[in-house]
């Protein structure tokens, strides 16, 4: 594998000038930007689960690439897969024709999910896999005879992606209230949120609670509902905020008894995220329509997938003439290269009778949770809470009275200043800390990311003289 060398200081003068003048960076207010201290680095290479910038410095990845660098910043394994579709072909479309690796991706998914996911739509990204999936929906109402279904359920603080669709369902005020005029109109409720816990399922009150909130919903509403949409067990940009499986059983059940079909998007909770392949498996239930993307490809190439019930499909089909036929499909739609790169990580996930998450489940999450046990007692720290592989750490001003800092301070981005001076590359929502490494994070990289974690809290207690 070759490694880069750092850049010229002259060179990396002028890609800095470029990406400052030129590269409009997403979910970033460029004012300021380049100016943060230290600043942004220009990553040009990458080994095991570290990024590597112009000035050569190392960047262990908390953040997994937002979530898609399931195996590590080289998963060289899925790379080559798809250097070897390349030498085969690249892209073919699914539009009248068909192609193998798309073929093989469909069998494979749809066997793994097993009933009722029996079919595979493909598209490029999250967000894609999302419209998919809402159209579907609401499709198969209308071919039901149900065109006034044409709502959905959906959840405050739920994040399901940046298009149009995407953004009607999604619940993130700060993110989505600018486009209020262009979206369509949903039925909200408020997701199982406990500041402080508590997420077992042991505690039925809290279950019962929240549970009825949605029944009320369903009740009340189940005429005009095409679908519920949630990010089962952790809504993930809304906070890390997670949901006790008893409670997503019960809403599931609810609203099958209305045939108000169900979509999860697990495109940030599902391929081994949670420590299983698809997030729906520790709840024995599962969801009419399934949306994949991030991990779906390792985050080697944009891919993702959208399983549906063999009901939802079999309402589509009808004489050409009946115009049924789902009128949807993007240019990469089962792009050939992104079906070889997530074939790649099945085969990671599923070769030796799943050994691999076996091991996640058993060794990396259970270590992973202990590394970021003992911030909870950190002054800043108001909570520590997640699942799996995927941490939310809550900053606060006052931890007695759980007082938030005001959102201008930017006291959760201070924060990720500190771990990147200490070479950890993290994000923020607001002010919960991210901590969402690569599966293949090592012990020795949990004990850097604990110190580093700890270390840069300290130091902004007294930046700010907390
Ligand atoms: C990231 C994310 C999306 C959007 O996926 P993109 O590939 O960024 O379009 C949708 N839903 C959830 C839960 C996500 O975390």
């Amino acid at each position: 594998m070759t490694q880069p060398n750092p850049l010229a200081p002259k060179e990396m003068e002028r890609l800095r000038a470029i990406d400052r003048d030129t590269l409009w960076h997403p979910f970033t207010q460029m004012q300021g930007h380049q100016d943060e201290d230290p600043p942004p680095p220009i990553i040009v290479g990458a080994e095991g689960n570290s990024l590597i910038a112009a000035d050569g410095r190392r960047y262990l990845d908390a953040n997994s690439g937002y979530w898609c660098l399931a195996l590590g910043c080289r998963p060289t394994r899925v790379e080559q897969a798809v250097v070897r579709q390349m030498s085969r072909f690249s892209q073919s479309t699914l539009l009248g024709l068909s192609h193998q690796p798309a073929i093989e991706l469909a069998e494979r998914l749809t066997a793994l999910a097993g009933p009722p996911l029996s079919h595979a739509f493909f598209a490029s990204s999250g967000s894609e896999a999302v419209e998919v999936a809402l159209k579907m929906a609401y499709q198969y109402q209308v071919h039901c005879g149900h065109p006034e279904r044409s709502k959905f359920l959906a959840f405050a603080d739920s994040y399901h992606g940046d298009t149009t669709g995407c953004v009607a369902v999604g619940g993130i005020d700060i993110f989505h209230s600018t486009f209020g005029p262009l979206l369509f109109p949903v039925v909200r409720v408020d997701p199982p949120f406990g500041y402080h816990g508590p997420w077992e399922e042991a505690d039925a009150e809290f279950v019962e609670k929240h549970a009825n909130v949605v029944e009320d919903a369903l009740r009340q509403h189940a005429g005009e509902l095409a679908g519920l949409i949630i990010e089962p067990l952790v809504q993930g940009a809304g906070g890390i905020i997670p949901q006790p499986p008893e409670y997503l059983r019960r809403i599931v059940d609810a609203a099958r008894a209305y045939d108000v079909k169900v979509i999860f998007d697990e495109v940030a909770v599902g391929m081994g995220r949670l420590g299983r392949l698809f997030a729906f498996e520790e709840i024995d239930r599962k969801p009419d329509i399934l949306c994949l993307a991030k991990g779906l490809t390792a985050g080697v190439l944009p891919g993702s997938a959208v399983l549906a019930s063999n009901d939802i499909y079999q309402a589509f089909k009808g004489a050409f003439s009946d115009l049924k036929t789902f009128f949807h499909g993007h240019t990469f739609t089962g792009s050939a290269l992104g079906c070889a790169a997530a074939l790649e990580v099945l085969d990671i996930f599923t070769e030796d009778e799943g050994a691999y998450l076996k091991r996640v489940r058993e060794e990396v999450i259970p270590a992973f949770w202990k590394t970021l046990e003992p911030l909870r007692n950190h002054s800043l720290v108001g909570e520590v809470r997640g699942r799996g592989l995927m941490a939310g750490i809550e900053l606060v001003k006052d931890k007695a009275k759980n007082e938030p800092f005001p959102y201008k301070d930017r006291t959760g981005h201070l924060t990720v200043l500190e771990a990147r001076r200490r070479g950890v590359n993290t994000r923020t929502i607001a002010d919960v800390l991210l901590c969402a490494p690569p599966l293949t994070v090592t012990s020795d990289e949990l004990n850097t990311l604990g110190k580093v974690y700890r270390d840069s809290l300290d130091e902004v207690c007294r930046i700010i003289k907390l």
